[in-house]
């Protein structure tokens, strides 16, 4: 596998773009009339590329400088070693899990550490109707590392494997323990978040989950829920009984002027009861995409009186307004 593989390139019309969105927004900047907010915010990162060195040091750098420069630190979740897909990457780039165990140490001095969870089961390479339902899944740089013989568990694959679900949570968990991680925090990889994976969660200490998408299809793996949860509210999601799961606005990887709609939607809806949500990207694509990412630190600053970079604990801390 090309080491190259695992970072999205910046082309120039990306840079291009950028640079007239920005001007823009400086020339002409978004309006947020009296009266709208507060709404939280805070960066949830989605990394699976810790094993790749470039790619962890642009984590690593964008979160400290998202703490000093915000003064809240940002939510990371990472797979870890007992991942199938990580334990591969881990493989193909040579980076051992010391040296692993080392980067989330560095990661969690700077962030907030949480578990981002994507379940695999190994399948034959005969079994062509497992092979063609695992094109279904966007996977971006990482698709390369599940041939031949592993299949992502989603949706359309959960059944009869949600015992392997749970154990491959289960061994996750107990490696950031074993490491000395207290995790609390989780989010969800495909946005795929089953009974199983709640239940899971749950008695092993996970109390705030970022899995959750309000106007997002797939949520909850497209089996639990038969309506969208409130914008910008915490939730708890059938069949949590303390679990809080928190909504996801945006992807940070887009200019924060393709966004003004709707954080002025939500802005508006906060003039009644306060708004939570969270910005998220995947550490692959950090390296194409960091300009965009420090545009929204940037962009959302500039109103203090709207918008707020919130620690994750706060923002969890509100009662969920809905059992939903
Ligand atoms: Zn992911």
């Amino acid at each position: 596998m090309n080491r190259a593989l695992l970072a999205t390139p910046r082309s120039t019309r990306q840079r291009v773009v950028h640079a007239l969105l920005e001007l823009w927004r400086r020339l002409r900047p978004p309006v947020f009339s009296p009266g709208m907010g507060p709404v939280d915010l805070n960066f949830c990162v989605h990394a699976e590329a810790v094993a790749q060195e470039t790619t962890f040091e642009a984590l690593l750098a964008l979160v400290g400088w998202f703490r000093r420069t915000a003064g809240v630190r940002a939510v990371v979740g990472v797979t870890t070693p007992r991942c199938p897909q990580t334990a591969r990457l881990m493989a193909t780039v040579g980076t051992e899990e010391t040296t692993f165990a080392g980067r989330v140490k560095r990661i969690a001095d700077e962030a907030d550490l949480a578990y981002h969870g994507h379940f695999f089961d190994t399948i034959s390479v005969d079994d062509r109707a497992m092979v063609a339902e695992r094109e279904r899944f966007s996977a971006g740089p990482m698709r390369a590392l599940w041939e031949p013989d592993l299949v992502p568990i989603g949706p359309r694959t959960l059944l009869g494997r949600e015992a392997v679900v749970r154990a491959q949570m289960l061994e996750e968990l107990a490696w950031f323990a074993e490491k000395g991680f207290k995790v609390t925090a989780y989010t969800a990889g495909w946005w795929f978040l089953p009974p199983v994976v709640v239940k899971t969660l749950e008695a092993n200490g996970v109390v705030i989950d970022c899995s959750l998408r309000f106007d997002g299809r797939n949520t909850f793996g497209g089996t639990t829920l038969a309506q969208p949860p409130p914008p910008g509210l915490p939730v708890r999601v059938p069949p949590a009984t303390h679990l809080v799961s928190l909504p996801n606005l945006v992807g940070a990887t887009v200019s924060p002027l393709r966004v003004v709609p709707k954080m002025t939607a939500l802005a508006q809806l906060a003039h009644h009861a306060p708004r939570v949500g969270l910005l998220h990207f995947h550490d692959y694509d950090l390296p194409a995409f960091r300009r965009e990412v420090e545009a929204h630190v940037s962009c959302w600053s500039s109103y203090p009186d709207v918008f707020r970079w919130m620690p994750l604990e706060a923002m969890a801390a509100q009662e969920p307004e809905a059992v939903w």
